[in-house]
């Protein structure tokens, strides 16, 4: 696959920067593989797309992204199976996404098929950076955003798409304690919280750091409206188990659609788990943990997969979760989800995509 027929242009690094990296002992978010991939999108046409050393890159200080904040991201992972190879996980289902969160941001969409061929020759240059320890992967970063140099507010004419990759560990090495959020919020009725616009992250960054002061690692968001019902678990979606069932959110306008939350509901279906996506107040959540059937709390996203939570903090006070030896679904899905993703286990849904 890589490559003299290749549609892209390709400039290969010189000396890369593998050497340099503990594979034992990966920063999240802090390496990058050595090469990127951009496509530019100028007078209404994406140009040839390009694969070149990763490193930074000039522009100019009007440029629209900045401040106009026309700027969305996808998050995906690419997997080492036990046979040497790389599968990503659904990229698919990221690609629809992302195209989702374009036209909410009034941006121009990426051709399907370009973007996957990106994915695959980009990672297959990459290749050895993929890990080979079973709770390590590819993390690959999609973006696009607003390139026209202009002072005032107006979709921007020209984008650029980006993709880089970055080897991680684990996001969270602990169970995190969160923080029932209502008084800030993360998105509201026909605003942009569905989609991964930019501006999103930015804006839940001072009330996450408020929570941290008070010795919460993260937020359960609410609903903007009447901040009574459950949403998001910082950049995760979330689930609860209660009286023995898989109570999740339901995606909305205000909750972001998970692909590791909808992997996780059908692997708990599959596995005879009662699953039941729905509104969830805090209410029931406050009940269930008074009356002690609130067992199981965790969130679901490709940075950290499964994050099991250890506390919740009420208005009225905290509740720590029953000791984590205790927890059977989370742990089921997290079993099942990591077996598809590291080929260990039949892929009977057809999530893994080889590069
Ligand atoms: C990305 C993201 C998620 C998780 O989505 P995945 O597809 O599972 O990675 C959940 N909530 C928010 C706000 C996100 O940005």
């Amino acid at each position: 696959m890589l490559t003299t027929d290749s549609t892209f242009e390709i400039k290969l690094t010189e000396s890369s920067a593998i050497e340099s990296v503990d594979f034992d002992d990966i920063k999240f978010g802090q390496v990058f593989s050595d090469h990127l991939f951009y496509l530019d999108y100028i007078d209404g046409e994406w140009t040839k797309g390009v694969i070149e050393p990763f490193g930074p890159m000039s522009m100019s200080p009007a440029t629209m992204c900045i401040h106009y904040g026309q700027s969305i991201f996808e998050g995906m992972k690419a997997y080492r199976q036990p046979d040497g190879s790389v599968s990503m996980f659904r990229p698919g289902a990221n690609i629809s996404r992302f195209n989702l969160s374009a036209k909410r941001m009034c941006m121009p969409e990426v051709p399907e098929d370009v973007f996957m061929q990106a994915l695959v020759e980009l990672i297959s240059i990459d290749k050895d950076w993929v890990p080979h320890n079973s709770n390590s992967s590819l993390y690959i970063r999609p973006f696009l955003f607003a390139t026209d140099s202009h002072v005032g507010v107006r979709p921007s004419n020209t984008y650029r798409f980006m993709i880089f990759t970055c080897p991680v560990g684990q996001y969270y090495n602990k169970p995190v304690r969160v923080k029932i959020e209502c008084e800030y919020t993360r998105a509201a009725i026909g605003g942009t919280g569905a989609a991964k616009a930019a501006g999103n992250y930015a804006g839940s960054l001072l009330p996450t750091k408020l929570a941290n002061d008070k010795g919460y690692d993260q937020l359960l968001w609410t609903d903007s409206k009447t901040h009574t019902c459950i949403e998001e678990c910082g950049t995760m979606n979330v689930a609860f188990v209660i009286n023995g069932k898989m109570i999740v959110p339901a995606p909305s306008d205000t909750v972001l659609d998970g692909i590791t939350r909808e992997s996780a509901i059908t692997l708990a279906q599959d596995l005879g788990i009662e699953v039941e996506s729905r509104i969830v107040t805090i209410a029931e959540l406050e009940k269930a943990a008074e009356n002690g059937t609130l067992t199981e709390a965790f969130g679901l996203g490709t940075a950290a997969t499964v994050s099991l939570m250890s506390t919740i903090g009420f208005e009225d006070g905290d509740y720590d979760l029953p000791d984590l030896s205790t927890w059977i679904v989370s742990s089921l899905i997290k079993k099942a989800l990591d077996e598809i993703r590291l080929g260990n286990g039949e892929d009977v849904h057809g999530w893994n995509i080889p590069v």
